[in-house]
């Protein structure tokens, strides 16, 4: 009896307790507010952050896998507050940012009113870190953003390489006849993980914590390193190669290779240098040893990891598909 009295007083908190939480939420949800976002580029728009400042780095990512055309307009819903607002353009041009924006009613947010909408973009609204040798800023701006320099925040380098692997890719893909869809990234704060590939939703995670650590270990192409073996999976699944090697040690050595031809053409364009290269064999071999932070499934060892990155730096991402 006295064991049915106390059931009976769990029941009651249980229903006050999500009487509370959904009281709550409909008091979050009144205070959500519209921001409407505008594209007036003459480029489409791959990925939309609100991000509140409060975040010290970019969350709040909207489109997802869809893309926004020249004057799309997309309307989403957040909780008033002050965010950074960012907008990374498809084809890998500077990306354009307004920061410390209160937005406690409904606010639009015009894309390309604030940046050249020709071919010549200006220089990037949240610019790379400077480089002190090269301090010319009447310069015009390159059509090519260029490089992070050495020793780059991960959020420079991710913002850099991201579209750049993601462009390597589309040029590879329409040489082939084949069709690349943009993998979803996110850049978790997860210590579990390193990073990995879910085919369930063509997303990549990659961990901030792991590129930390791999990126003081052996250096900043280390952590593209990472992003480009992950974007290979995605390749293998556009192409697919994914469901034929899944689970065995053969797909993990196709991405390495695939991650070596994307190393190759970044070297052949001048983005990095043979200590970049290096950083990559390095990491390549760490994570050859059987270390539960790259994936669950089987890997090389070190040595065959590197034997597979260096088949797609030397013959290409033809050499990995053979
Ligand atoms: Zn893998």
């Amino acid at each position: 009896m006295r064991v049915f009295q106390l059931k009976k007083v769990w029941l009651a908190l249980f229903v006050v307790v999500m009487a509370l939480l959904l009281s709550l939420q409909t008091a979050i949800a009144a205070n959500d507010v519209t921001v409407s976002i505008v594209n007036l580029s003459n480029k489409n728009v791959c990925s939309v952050y609100i991000s509140p400042v409060t975040d010290d780095v970019w969350t709040g990512e909207q489109l997802g896998n869809s893309q926004m055309q020249h004057w799309a307009k997309r309307t989403f819903n957040v909780p008033m507050g002050t965010y950074d607002l960012r907008a990374d353009f498809c084809d890998g041009s500077p990306r354009t940012t307004v920061f410390n924006v209160a937005i406690n009613a409904n606010y639009t947010w015009e894309i390309g009113k604030d940046v050249p909408v020709t071919n010549q973009p200006s220089a990037p609204a949240d610019p790379a870190p400077a480089d002190p040798t090269s301090a010319e800023p009447a310069q015009p701006a390159p059509t090519q953003q260029q490089p992070p320099t050495s020793n780059t925040s991960l959020n420079d380098l991710f913002s850099f390489y991201e579209p750049d692997i993601y462009q390597f890719w589309l040029r590879d893909a329409a040489e082939r006849g084949e069709t690349h869809v943009r993998p979803q990234v996110t850049y978790s704060w997860r210590a579990d993980v390193a990073a990995f590939y879910d085919p369930s939703n063509h997303s990549i995670e990659q961990s901030r914590i792991f590129s930390a650590q791999i990126k003081n270990k052996f250096g900043d192409y280390s952590v593209v390193t990472v992003l480009a073996h992950e974007w290979g999976h995605a390749i293998q699944a556009d192409y697919g190669y994914f469901d034929s090697f899944r689970f065995t040690i053969y797909s993990e050595a196709q991405a390495d290779c695939l991650t070596g031809a994307y190393t190759q053409d970044a070297e052949r364009r001048g983005l990095i240098g043979p200590a970049d290269v290096q950083a990559g064999r390095d990491v390549m071999f760490f994570v050859g040893d059987d270390l539960p932070w790259w994936d669950i499934r089987a890997h090389g060892s070190g040595d065959a990891r590197v034997d597979s990155f260096n088949s797609g730096y030397w013959g290409g991402a033809n050499a990995c598909f053979q």
